[in-house]
């Protein structure tokens, strides 16, 4: 467990994905009501915890070794791994088909950690040229339905959110929604687009949405539930 104080007024407890237990507290409050609070929430924490850790069991380890799996847009690619010959130091990925090709460049000795580092950056990188050129049109197309300009798309490789949109940059896009199937790639992408129109969540922007995908209720629960699966 972590705490961090600051200058706010009231405590918050959140479950990160990697960083564990995160209390928030304010500065000068004792660690008895910090203890208090935990122990009121006890249920509610250990009842996500249990999530987080069934979502990583089904999700798999991640260690970037040939034959594991990573989800794109509902197909599944397998890793397999080769040697080459370039002098570039990092390892390249591609795909072919149903497999994910990385090609070690690198022959001196890395530690497991660092090879693994390095093989994670290598995927990443693939998955944001690819979502640069899978993404557009699913926004382009959500546009087209409600009559609406192509905004700017940008991608990002955020921790929590998945979208976000600003009538000022446009539509910001999470490259891991390429981890996901299709159904949850247009509710997100559809979602971002009613924002264009709808800037909150509201009536108007529910009704809209769900013009253009009847099960966004079903698909956002769906999203919150399994997210920790869609991670590098
Ligand atoms: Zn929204």
């Amino acid at each position: 467990m972590q705490i961090i104080r600051s200058k706010r007024r009231s405590l918050a407890v959140e479950i990160h994905p990697e960083r564990g237990l995160l209390v928030r507290a304010p500065l000068r409050m004792p660690q008895k009501d910090i203890d208090d609070f935990l122990h009121a929430r006890r249920d509610w924490i250990d009842k996500h915890q249990a999530r987080i850790a069934q979502e990583r069991v089904a999700r798999g380890p991640r260690n970037y070794e040939a034959g594991e799996t990573f989800g794109y847009l509902g197909q599944q690619l397998t890793i397999s791994l080769e040697s080459g010959g370039a002098r570039s130091r990092r390892p390249t990925t591609r795909r072919e088909g149903d497999r994910l090709i990385i090609t070690l460049n690198r022959a001196q000795a890395l530690s497991a950690q660092e090879r693994r580092a390095d093989l994670q950056q290598s995927v990443v990188a693939f998955y944001r040229r690819a979502a640069q050129g899978d993404l557009p049109p699913r926004v382009a197309y959500f546009c087209d339905q409600l009559g609406l300009p192509m905004p700017a798309v940008t991608i990002a490789h955020q921790r929590r959110r998945w979208g976000s949109c600003s009538t000022r940059s446009g539509l910001r896009l999470n490259l891991r929604l390429l981890l996901c199937d299709e159904d949850l790639v247009d509710y997100v992408v559809a979602h971002e687009v009613c924002h264009l129109r709808e800037m909150n969540h509201g009536p108007r922007f529910h009704h809209l949405l769900e013009t253009l995908i009847p099960e966004a209720r079903r698909l956002s629960r769906r999203l919150a539930q399994e997210s920790e699966r869609y991670r590098f």
